[in-house]
C-alpha cells in the first residue's frame, strides 16, 4: 500500500485544519438564529471566520487537537498491523509539521512524549467488515470538552431535574442535564452523542460513535428519533448560548443509539464534543491505499462559513499591559476589551508550580493567558504561533486567587469562566477575567505579533510551558469583574431555572 502513509497524513491534516461539511453547514444555520449583536453573536462571528482562516492557512482550527481516535474497518485479508504502524507514524509526522499540538502526556510522570505517542496514544479501533474498501474515521476531541462527558446511573435523582427513572423520559432528564452542566466550558454551542445503555466502558465508547454520524441523518429507530428531536427542541430554551455568554444557540446536535444492558445496569452515557467538531472519513484502495473518496465533505458552497458581519464593534475598550489597579476597577462585566502588549501563557503546570515558586518574570500588573499553544521554531531557531486559542479556565480554581494575591496579576483570559474562589481573589486583589472565545485558534494567533520567549520548555513541554508573547487587539469579554459580578454564576443560574422548566 504505497499511498497509505500520505493518504493517512492528509486525513489528519484535513480533520485538523478543514471543518467537516455538515458542521459547517449547522454553524452557518447557528450564526442566522444567534442575535449578531451579543456578545454570543460576535463570539460565533469569530468562530466561523476562525474556521475559514484554519482552512486558508491549513492551520489547526483549535491548538487543542485532542486525542487522535482513528476507527478503522477493513476488509477481510487487510493486514491491521501495518495500518496501525503507517497511522502512528503519520500522527508523529502530522506533529512535527504543527498540524498536531504535542498532547501526549505520561500520566505518572507528567512528561509530554512530544510526539503524540505512546500508551493509549493515538486511539485506534479495528472492526472487520465485508465491504471491499478501508475506511478511516478520525475524531480529534480535546481535552475541554472531553472533560464535560458524563455518565448517568439509573435511576438517580438530579439536580434542577428531580428523579431520572429507567425510561425514556428518564434518559431525556439526563442528556438535558447533560448539556446545563457542561455550561460554556466544553466551548458551547456543542454536538452531543449518546448511548442509552451499555456497560461503563461500551456505554462512552458507543456515544463516542455517534459523533461519527452526519449531522443532517435522521435515526433509523423512531422513537430515538423523536427523542433526538425532542432534546433538539428543548435545549436552546436553556440560554447557554456560545461560550456560555447566554444566547440563543447552545446545542448544534444530537444523535442518540442504544446497546442492551445487564437487567441490574442502566446508564446513560453522553459525550460532549464543542462546537470545533473535527471529524473526518476517507475511504481507501485496499491495494494502493490511495484514497478513493472523502466522508463528511461535499462541494456544496452553501457550507461555507460566512464571516462578512464585521467583528469589531468601535466599543471595544483599548488596554495595554501591563495593567493598572485603575484599569481593571473600571472595567464591568459585559465589557469586551482590546489587549495589546506583552502577556504570558499559563496553564496547569504553571500554576501548580506558581503556588510554591517564584515567577522567572515579573509578573506585577501582568495578564496570564490559560492557553497551550501549538509552536513551530524556525530554522533560524526562532518560535512561531500556529495556533492559540484560549484552555479551560477552571482547572486553574484552586491556584488562581492565591497566584493574583501572590504576584500582583491583573488579569486572566481563558474560557467557560471560574468559580467562586477565584471571583473572590478578584476582588480581593483588583483584577478581571476575561473570556476569550474558545477554539478561535487561529483567530488569535493572529493577534500574537511576537514570542519573546519562554520558560519551563523542557519541564513541562509545549501546551504547558510559559511563553511570553506580544499581542495586538487581542479581544475577549470581561466574564468576571473586580466587584464580584459573574456572568458565568448569572447564566448558570438562569439556565438552571429554565432546565427546570423544560427538563421533564
Ligand atoms: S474548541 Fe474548546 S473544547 Fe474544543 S478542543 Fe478547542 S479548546 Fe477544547
Amino acid at each position: 500500500m504505497q499511498c497509505l502513509n500520505d493518504s493517512l497524513l492528509q486525513l489528519i491534516t484535513e480533520t485538523a485544519t478543514n471543518l467537516p461539511t455538515d458542521v459547517r453547514r449547522v454553524l452557518s444555520k447557528a450564526g442566522r438564529k444567534e442575535n449578531s449583536n451579543t456578545q454570543a453573536g460576535q463570539a460565533l462571528q469569530i468562530i466561523r471566520l476562525n474556521v475559514d482562516m484554519a482552512k486558508e492557512s491549513v492551520a489547526p482550527i483549535c491548538q487543542d487537537t485532542g486525542m487522535p481516535t482513528f476507527l478503522v474497518h477493513t476488509p477481510v485479508g487487510v493486514n491491521q498491523i501495518t495500518i496501525r504502524k503507517a497511522i502512528q507514524a503519520m500522527v508523529e509526522e502530522a506533529t512535527r509539521r504543527g498540524k498536531l499540538r504535542p498532547n501526549s502526556v505520561d500520566s505518572i510522570t507528567g512528561a509530554n512524549s512530544g510526539l503524540n505517542l505512546g500508551p493509549g496514544t493515538p486511539v485506534i479501533h479495528f472492526e472487520q467488515w465485508e465491504d471491499d474498501e478501508i475506511e478511516i474515521l478520525l475524531l480529534l476531541k480535546g481535552g475541554g470538552c472531553e472533560n464535560k462527558n458524563i455518565q448517568y446511573s439509573l435511576p438517580a435523582d438530579l439536580e434542577h431535574v428531580g428523579k431520572a427513572g429507567r425510561d425514556l423520559e428518564g434518559v431525556y432528564k439526563c442528556i438535558m442535564h447533560a448539556v446545563w452542566q457542561a455550561q460554556g466550558q466544553g466551548c458551547s454551542a456543542g454536538f452531543l452523542g449518546v448511548c442509552i445503555g451499555g456497560d461503563r466502558t461500551s456505554g462512552y465508547s458507543h456515544a463516542k460513535e455517534q459523533l461519527f454520524r452526519d449531522q443532517s441523518d435522521r435515526n433509523s429507530d423512531p422513537v430515538l428519533a423523536e427523542l433526538e428531536d425532542r432534546v433538539m427542541g428543548s435545549a436552546d430554551s436553556l440560554g447557554i448560548g456560545t461560550m456560555g455568554f447566554g444566547g440563543d444557540v447552545t446545542l448544534l446536535g444530537c444523535k442518540i443509539g442504544a446497546l442492551n444492558r445487564l437487567p441490574a445496569s442502566f446508564f446513560v452515557s453522553v459525550a460532549y464534543n464543542c462546537w470545533a467538531f473535527r471529524r473526518l472519513g476517507v475511504r481507501l484502495d485496499p491495494h494502493s491505499g490511495a484514497i478513493t473518496r472523502w466522508l463528511f465533505h461535499d462541494d456544496n458552497p452553501e457550507a461555507a462559513s460566512s464571516s462578512e458581519v464585521p467583528l469589531t464593534t468601535g466599543r471595544e475598550i483599548r488596554l495595554t499591559t501591563p495593567l493598572s489597579e485603575a484599569d481593571v476597577r473600571s472595567l464591568n462585566v459585559g465589557d469586551v476589551v482590546s489587549l495589546s502588549g506583552p502577556i504570558v501563557t499559563g496553564r496547569d503546570a504553571l500554576h501548580k508550580y506558581l503556588s510554591t515558586h517564584d515567577s522567572p518574570v515579573n509578573l506585577n500588573g501582568a495578564v496570564i493567558y490559560h492557553c497551550g499553544p501549538v509552536m513551530l521554531k524556525d530554522e533560524g531557531g526562532v518560535w512561531h504561533v500556529r495556533a492559540a486559542g484560549p484552555t479551560t479556565s477552571i482547572r486553574e480554581e484552586p491556584y488562581q486567587a492565591e497566584i493574583l494575591r501572590k504576584f500582583g496579576v491583573r488579569a486572566v483570559i481563558g474560557k467557560g469562566g471560574m468559580g467562586s474562589k477565584t471571583l473572590a481573589g478578584l476582588k480581593e486583589s483588583g483584577a478581571v477575567y476575561l473570556n476569550a472565545i474558545g477554539g478561535a485558534a487561529q483567530f488569535y494567533s493572529e493577534k500574537i505579533t511576537e514570542v519573546t520567549g519562554v520558560d519551563f520548555l523542557a519541564e513541562f513541554g509545549v501546551p504547558e510551558a510559559m511563553w511570553h508573547l506580544n499581542v495586538r487587539d487581542f479581544v475577549a469579554v470581561v466574564t468576571m469583574d473586580s466587584k464580584g459580578n459573574s456572568l458565568h454564576a448569572d447564566v448558570e443560574r438562569a439556565s438552571a431555572a429554565q432546565l427546570e422548566l423544560v427538563g421533564g
